[in-house]
């Protein structure tokens, strides 16, 4: 008891330990209030840590020590909560870790609107008023032979958008085989009733005919909705009906022909293994009416939903208040714009997006990459198993994650340790190291690391496995 009176007793003030030169730093960075409540927060937590009988050294009571658990809340304060993170999961576009990484063009882009200013909304031939969407329009209709395009915040938005404009108080027909969660809360019913739209479910899980479609309309019907099943298949005896086989029954009956792409490829990436998926161009060209893609999926560019189809239904979209409150931002317009323009060269766009290039990564090379790797954990002598494995690498986050890679991988087993403690303590790095790991074996992929990555990620690898010691 007396013990804890003397603890207590020798809790420093909190004055006294704001003197302390460790804190110094911080009063230029955050307001006084801040950094004496750091000291105050740091003390009293002192103070019940005592008073619930917990053992507590004389050691953390001198005010260097107080003084330093403070700083480290100031510091934890300044710190910013989105860092970066080196992805050696082997998924290329996931969705956790914010899909696709940039070309150096497209950041140099979102650099040189975000420092000043920009014609944003300005026409600099006739120094009037412009169109934000000004920037995108005619090259998306160029890559893809639209008649009209839009973009807006993000796929989900596109999807929301198009449906509120064109089918609000009607009725929308889809497939039982495509009413998908493609993640979050964004699942088709929802967004069907979202958009103020009556659902009406057509064919079964795994079978759906043009005859069923034929059944559900009624003078109701607005919208004929495709849906990608990015994330999920049905195999086995399965029957759906394509986009363009709709088209006849949506012209005889008026009715909006709509297909959401999800992914949305520009240029046909079947020759790297990808199964055959129809492009946008050739959607278009099919003659469906509206269409809807993401941004930050396969296309390599910033998080936007992409519209392309008919101007009269575009035109619609665009003047739907829904527009003003999904409209995309200036970052996001100078990332894509940039994005897009490299699609007027094909070989230009899988050289320098990312994704593209990750994609099509021989595994020859990704296996001469984590030789190197295996090479160089095996020479630190540490206390793991290690080994070169096959492994696949995924498309993943919504868009394709079932296309799967041939790759490679270094397996690491720690010896002494638990494989989640070790993949913890990776996420605690700077950049945050993030690995694919299971219960029984942690795999480092390195098809997602960039080259100028790999040394660190080595570095980052064995100060980790080391800490365990
Ligand atoms: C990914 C996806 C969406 C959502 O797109 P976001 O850009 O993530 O909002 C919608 N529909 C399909 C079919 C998708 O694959």
């Amino acid at each position: 008891m007396s013990d804890r009176q003397d603890l207590l007793r020798n809790l420093p003030a909190v004055d006294r330990v704001l003197r302390e030169a460790v804190l110094n730093d911080f009063v230029d960075l955050l307001p006084q209030e801040a950094v004496s409540g750091a000291v105050q927060d740091t003390v009293m937590a002192l103070r019940q840590e005592i008073l619930a009988g917990g053992a507590v050294t004389a050691d953390r009571l001198v005010p260097a020590s107080v003084a330093a658990a403070a700083a480290e809340k100031c510091q934890a304060l300044l710190q910013p909560s989105l860092r970066k993170v080196i992805n050696a999961t082997g998924t290329l576009l996931h969705t956790n870790l914010g899909r696709a990484p940039l070309a150096d063009s497209a950041v140099r882009a979102i650099q040189m609107v975000s420092e000043g200013y920009s014609n944003l909304e300005f026409e600099l031939d006739s120094g009037c008023r412009g169109h934000r969407y000004s920037h995108v329009e005619s090259i998306i209709t160029r890559l893809t032979g639209a008649e009209a395009a839009l973009v807006v915040n993000n796929n989900s938005g596109a999807v929301l958008l198009a449906l509120t404009a064109l089918g609000r108080g009607k009725e929308g027909v889809v497939s039982r085989g495509e009413l998908v969660e493609i993640g979050g809360a964004f699942r088709i019913p929802d967004v069907m009733e979202a958009g103020g739209l009556k659902l009406c479910e057509v064919g079964t899980s795994n079978r759906t005919h043009l005859r069923d479609y034929e059944a559900a309309i009624n003078e109701n019907t607005a919208i004929l909705l495709k849906v990608h099943t990015s994330n999920y298949r049905i195999v086995g005896f399965t029957r759906d009906v394509p986009a363009r086989d709709l088209l006849p029954l949506a012209r005889q009956h008026n009715l909006v022909l709509m297909e959401d792409l999800g992914s949305g490829l520009l240029i046909d990436l079947s020759g790297f293994g990808l199964e055959r998926e129809p492009t946008v161009p050739e959607v278009v060209q099919a003659g469906v009416d509206v269409i809807t893609f993401s941004g930050d999926k396969l296309l390599g560019g910033p998080q936007a939903g992409i519209i392309v189809g008919r101007a009269d239904l575009l035109d619609k979209m665009r003047k739907h208040p829904l527009a003003r409150a999904l409209r995309i931002d200036k970052l996001t317009l100078a990332a894509l714009e940039t994005t897009l323009r490299l699609y007027l060269k094909p070989e230009r766009a899988q050289e320098e997006l990312p994704v593209l290039r990750m994609f099509a990564a021989d595994p020859a090379v990704q296996k001469e990459r984590c030789e190197k790797l295996f090479q160089r954990l095996s020479d630190e002598e540490l206390p793991i198993e290690v080994r070169l494995i096959e492994d696949v690498s995924r498309v993943g986050g919504g868009a394709m994650p079932l296309t799967e890679l041939p790759d490679w991988a270094v397996e690491i087993n720690p010896l002494n340790e638990r494989i989640q403690d070790l993949a913890r303590r990776l996420r605690g790095y700077e950049p945050a190291v993030v690995v694919r790991s299971s219960n029984d074996r942690l795999l480092v992929n390195l098809r997602a690391v960039f080259d100028q990555e790999e040394d660190l990620l080595a570095q980052i690898l064995i100060a980790a496995i080391r800490a365990a010691e």
